[in-house]
């Protein structure tokens, strides 16, 4: 399963009246943009969540696998068909929107460096379709049940609750559910098997203070989970396996390894604290040649020097 934010505007009543997303294969300049490329990744079953000026509105799932489609004749005024890619969906309305600025403090540390959907004043991205990770995914759904279901029982007890209400949150309640579960899951089963990888890598201690305790260790990602694809997520060579403390260190950018091994440490970190951190500058710890382009990534845009 892999979950996207779709980012819909004016188009979004016409969308959701036909049941689809759906985006052109190329722009007038023959270009293909990113955002409308994605749509070839929708598998069925994925999650969708939409963004319409300001607000998450609905939350759709995937009925099948995109397809190359012409544009739906419903879908806005045409001069001309085009040749593009669709993906048929049930969305599911919700009754209060997510307002994306007002919860960005939360969203926001979960936002990918590259193709996120929306910039850092909380205001959407131009383009389409945008990929969302396990993580964001797992915060919009605790937003959306937030705002949602609480809602719905406090009017429960007033007796207020009609009948649609009742039926739009009982195919609500399952799809926020089951998806949750998903990317949990996915995300716990994902990071187990990194860690069982990455750690014989570093043979089973911290490679900066060599702590060899199972429970004090940890194998961080170099680039973040947030910002990888499906292939470096897994790849043990982002990995580097560390102590807790160190771990902290690595993954909140205070310390970082250049391409040679060699340690730099933040100007943030005071030199006379150093030694209490068991860090020594420049320090060489033994990499593999495969880790060298995931520590250029984390020292180029993790660290604070
Ligand atoms: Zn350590």
């Amino acid at each position: 399963m892999n979950s996207f934010i779709v980012m819909q505007g004016d188009t979004y009543h016409e969308e959701k009246e036909a049941g689809v997303i759906w985006s052109p294969k190329e722009d007038r300049g023959g270009q293909v943009p990113h955002s409308w490329k994605r749509l070839k990744e929708v598998r069925q079953g994925d999650p969708i969540f939409h963004y319409v000026k300001g607000d998450i509105v609905a939350v759709s799932i995937a009925k099948v696998d995109c397809s190359e489609e012409m544009q739906p004749s419903t879908l806005w005024n045409q001069t001309e068909s085009k040749q593009g890619y669709l993906v048929k969906l049930e969305y599911q309305e919700l009754d209060v929107p997510v307002n994306v600025k007002e919860k960005f403090q939360e969203i926001s540390p979960l936002l990918p460096l590259k193709y996120s959907p929306f910039q850092n004043d909380a205001s959407g991205n131009p383009g389409y379709l945008y990929p969302c990770n396990e993580a964001l995914t797992i915060k919009l759904l605790e937003l959306i049940s937030e705002s949602n279901f609480y809602r719905v029982n406090e009017e429960q007890l007033e007796l207020t609750v009609d009948e649609v209400r009742r039926t739009d949150r009982n195919t609500l309640v399952p799809v926020i559910t089951e998806t949750e579960s998903e990317a949990k899951t996915k995300m716990r089963w994902g990071k187990l098997k990194f860690r069982n990888e990455v750690a014989p890598l570093w043979e089973e201690q911290c490679a900066l203070c060599a702590i060899n305790l199972p429970e004090l260790l940890k194998a961080s990602h170099s680039k973040p989970w947030k910002d990888c694809s499906n292939d470096e997520r897994l790849d043990p060579y982002n990995g580097l396996l560390l102590c807790r403390n160190h771990a902290g260190l690595y993954e909140e950018g205070l310390i970082a390894f250049d391409g040679q091994g060699r340690l730099h440490i933040s100007s943030i970190m005071q030199e006379k604290d150093y030694e209490i951190y068991g860090l020594v500058e420049r320090a060489k710890i033994s990499i593999h040649q495969e880790n060298k382009v995931y520590f250029k990534w984390h020292k180029r845009k993790i660290f604070r020097k």
